[in-house]
């Protein structure tokens, strides 16, 4: 089983890190998480593979009493988060890992370190979730395990009224074919967001598909374009994130086989959706893009009946 297909037979192996500051408190971020998702984790009772020091938090808090599918791995500065990139990339069903929901604090330097940037981008190739924010690792349980029956969590209802949400669609050259065509087989649910924005290029693309679905008049308008990626666009998508009102959802294909002339405004809208964790996320591929819009708009239908 992958994430990639509906039918679940094996439980999904996840492997589950935090930030220091993103652990201790009784309301902390990890806390939030899996007191929020408890419903979510009984109905999947996925296999947590955990780095050491967040395990340690989530015994001393008693988040997780009883539950029977924990691994332990070593503690960040024995490993544990590199030994977590190899299980990313590994392709033994009883070693890889299906999702990572790495809780990150943007102002911790250890969010910073080669194997926090390299989890991510063995992630993005390998096209597995990667969940650095608490709104996007609650969103993906959410959306999993409603796929697979569990009754809908009615916390997250106001996150799925798409009428009062935004979306931020960027795609770096070498996705730009496959972001026009995952907008075209999710157009009516992108549709159904009070509000589109993007990248400049990725921007007009998506207007000019919107003007062939929707008419010239009224899909001329159907994303706003800001400035390209490399001029600045990434730093004004980050602002609204910031602003907590626009915008909390981005769906970002990267090309991660290329070196980035502008890397470090990639990283400033990622470190941006970190910023305010319990608001926004991040899906950074193609494949998890296209799942989770689908899954997206089973949830926005069940929430409708
Ligand atoms: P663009 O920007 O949509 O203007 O191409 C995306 C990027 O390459 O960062």
């Amino acid at each position: 089983m992958s994430v990639t297909s509906s039918n679940i037979s094996r439980r999904y192996r996840i492997g589950l890190a935090s930030n220091r500051t993103h652990q201790d408190a009784a309301h902390s971020p990890l806390a939030q998480l899996i007191n929020g998702s408890r419903a979510a984790i009984e109905h999947l009772q996925p296999n947590l593979i955990v780095v050491g020091r967040t395990l340690d938090a989530i015994n001393q808090l008693g988040l997780l009493n009883g539950y029977p599918h924990i691994e332990r791995f070593p503690y960040g500065r024995q490993g544990g988060l590199m030994k977590l990139v190899s299980r990313v990339v590994d392709s033994d069903p009883a070693r890889t890992l299906d999702a990572v929901i790495y809780l990150m604090d943007p102002v911790d330097p250890s969010s910073t370190f080669p194997e926090a940037v390299a989890l991510k981008r063995q992630c993005v190739i390998h096209g597995k979730p990667f969940l650095s924010t608490l709104a996007g690792a609650r969103e993906w349980l959410e959306l999993e395990a409603t796929a697979q029956g569990a009754a809908r969590n009615a916390d997250l209802d106001v996150t799925f009224d798409l009428a009062s949400e935004g979306i931020a669609l960027i795609a770096h050259d070498a996705m730009k074919e496959r972001m026009l065509a995952i907008a075209e087989r999710h157009f009516s649910l992108l549709d159904q967001f009070a509000f589109r924005c993007a990248t400049g290029t990725t921007g007009s693309l998506l207007n000019k598909l919107a003007q062939k679905i929707k008419g010239e008049e009224a899909g001329r308008n159907w994303v706003k374009p800001f400035l390209s990626g490399p001029m600045g666009g990434d730093a004004q998508i980050a602002e609204l994130i910031l602003d907590r009102d626009q915008c909390r959802r981005v769906l970002f294909l990267e090309d991660p086989h290329v070196a980035r002339q502008h890397e470090a405004d990639i990283q400033l809208l990622e470190r941006a959706a970190r910023t305010v964790t319990d608001y926004a996320l991040c899906i950074n591929d193609a494949g998890c893009g296209e799942r989770w819009l689908a899954l997206l708009q089973q949830r926005v239908a069940i929430q409708a009946r």
